[in-house]
């Protein structure tokens, strides 16, 4: 089976407008999660690619791109926008068989990027600077500029969402972007720019480099020429790419893991809980950054919640995405192995209940069928490190002072949620709980198009998402005309 995005040949790379083979002529093999078998090829770009990517992306910002007006960029984004409705279900197969998430988890994935187009078609007439008010004789003003060319390198666990809101803003304040997508899931990626192309974004405005992490992500990270990079991904790699970032003192918005809890209060609704509950930590099979991998419960309605959760957890499935189930395979027979092993350190811990994976599984798939432990303690390594798989544990506590302290107790500071109807706590608790996104009463991974979104501590820095992002893809330039 070879599948091709769009009809383009899947490896290449698309540069100044034009998609072409990258310079060495190297491939990489794209691996459907759901049976192990070879998707296709994909190109395995390098630093001539990059080069030639960041030099395009420079003549898209002296030509017809730069002089574009606001209003004009906000044009193309919205006939992106429409573009990426009307491919709705390509979109969505391309990703359920490249990432393995079930179809209808790939088709919401799509109304994002759809989403993102919309919003930052709309922001980006809106973003404007200010007048101070200064001495007598003068007056002073600032403007909102883009940086350059912007570096945007993305993971594979939700390409689709995070080419919207990264690229999305990028091109909204004027920049011209070079992308490179995950090794292990690019397909939705040479889609989208196909269609930005067709919308009539001018050439170079994006361009797209596919590669391994080594090659094409470095040498896109320590690109001169690159004024500002968007990183989503390992916290390891984070590092990485904030040194590149130091050597060239270039701004950096790193979006990396997280161990997100959902705090649930004696006076809470565990029925309206419960779904959120269960689904934020399975969705996409675990592999979400602002996955909720830890359910803190009141000592008083503990067990209750951990036989509905487990009473849920025994009925979910695991199967390919094309079968659209509630879980999918992990994205990798790497990923999988990485997902055992955690499960494996659990040994010792009560199994709560496990879900199942449907008999007829392909046998190369990389399934894992969901876990939930309880009794886990704080300290544990499943209670404290980013599993990154359909794998969640359930912590009781004893006040709100303890049940701070563990929500706060680990590394990361993504997203955290709050179920309880006391409406002074969850003001308390909005305030204390270390999280760039904290939700009341309701549990939105990584928020919807509007909602600004980054972590805090190894979570990274740096926002997205909404208007805000708007500020981190632009430069304040501050005007000061004396005239007496
Ligand atoms: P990764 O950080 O290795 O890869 C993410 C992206 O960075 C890919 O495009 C990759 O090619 C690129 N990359 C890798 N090495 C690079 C380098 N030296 N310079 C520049 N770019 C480089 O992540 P992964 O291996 O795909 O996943 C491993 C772990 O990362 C997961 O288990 C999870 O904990 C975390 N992760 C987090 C997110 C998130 O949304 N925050 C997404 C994916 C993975």
């Amino acid at each position: 089976m070879s599948v091709r995005p769009l009809d383009l040949d899947p490896a290449n790379c698309l540069i100044g407008g034009t998609w072409q083979p990258p310079v060495q002529r190297e491939t990489i093999a794209l691996t459907n999660p759901s049976s192990g078998e070879t998707l296709c090829r994909i190109a395995r770009g390098g630093a001539d690619d990059i080069a030639l990517a960041v030099e395009s992306a420079e003549r898209a910002l002296n030509g017809d791109w730069g002089r574009a007006t606001a209003a004009e960029r906000g044009r193309v984004l919205a006939r992106i926008g429409q573009l990426v409705l009307e491919n709705t279900e390509h979109l969505a197969a391309l990703e359920a068989l490249d990432v393995g998430k079930p179809l209808k988890q790939a088709r919401a994935d799509v109304l994002s990027l759809a989403r993102y187009m919309e919003f930052y078609a709309g922001a980006a007439d809106k973003l404007h600077g200010a007048t101070i008010p200064y001495l007598d004789g003068y007056t002073v003003y600032t403007l909102r500029e883009p940086h350059g060319v912007t570096g945007h390198i993305v993971p594979w666990n939700y390409p689709m969402q995070i080419i919207g809101r990264s690229v999305g803003a990028a091109l909204a304040t004027g920049n011209a972007a070079v992308l490179k997508p995950a090794e292990e899931a690019c397909l939705t990626a040479l889609a989208f720019a196909e269609l930005a192309r067709r919308a009539g974004l001018p050439d170079g405005a994006l361009n797209v480099v596919p590669g391994l992490g080594a090659e094409a992500g470095a040498a896109l990270t320590s690109h001169p020429g690159v004024r500002h990079l968007s990183f989503t991904g390992s916290v390891g790699v984070g590092r990485l790419v904030q040194a590149s970032a130091a050597q060239n003192v270039v701004p950096v918005t790193l979006e990396l893991g997280g161990k997100s809890p959902q705090v649930v209060f004696d006076d809470a609704d565990i029925e309206a809980a419960l779904p959120f509950l269960v689904n934020a930590g399975i969705q996409n099979a675990g592999q979400t950054c602002s996955a909720s991998s830890r359910i803190l419960v009141h000592h008083a309605r503990y067990g209750e919640v951990v036989e509905k959760m487990a009473a849920r957890y025994s009925q979910l499935v695991a199967g390919p995405a094309m079968d659209d189930l509630d879980v999918g395979p992990l994205v990798s027979a790497r990923q999988k192995a990485i997902v055992e092993g955690f499960i494996e350190k659990g040994a010792d811990l009560e199994r709560a209940a496990t879900g199942r994976i449907i008999e007829d599984a392909p046998a190369g798939g990389a399934y894992v069928a969901p876990v939930l432990f309880a009794g886990v303690a704080p300290e544990h390594t499943l209670a404290r490190d980013e599993v990154f798989g359909p794998v969640q544990v359930v912590i009781p506590f004893e006040d709100e002072d303890e049940a701070v302290s563990i929500a706060n107790g680990t590394d990361y500071g993504l997203v955290a949620s709050v179920w309880t109807r006391d409406g002074a706590r969850q003001m308390r608790m909005a305030k204390k709980l270390r999280a760039g996104q904290v939700f009341l009463n309701n549990y939105g991974a990584g928020g919807g198009v509007e909602l600004p979104f980054g972590g805090t501590g190894l979570s990274g820095h740096g926002r997205e998402k909404g208007f805000e992002a708007l500020y981190g893809f632009s430069v304040l330039k501050t005007v000061a005309a004396m005239h007496g």
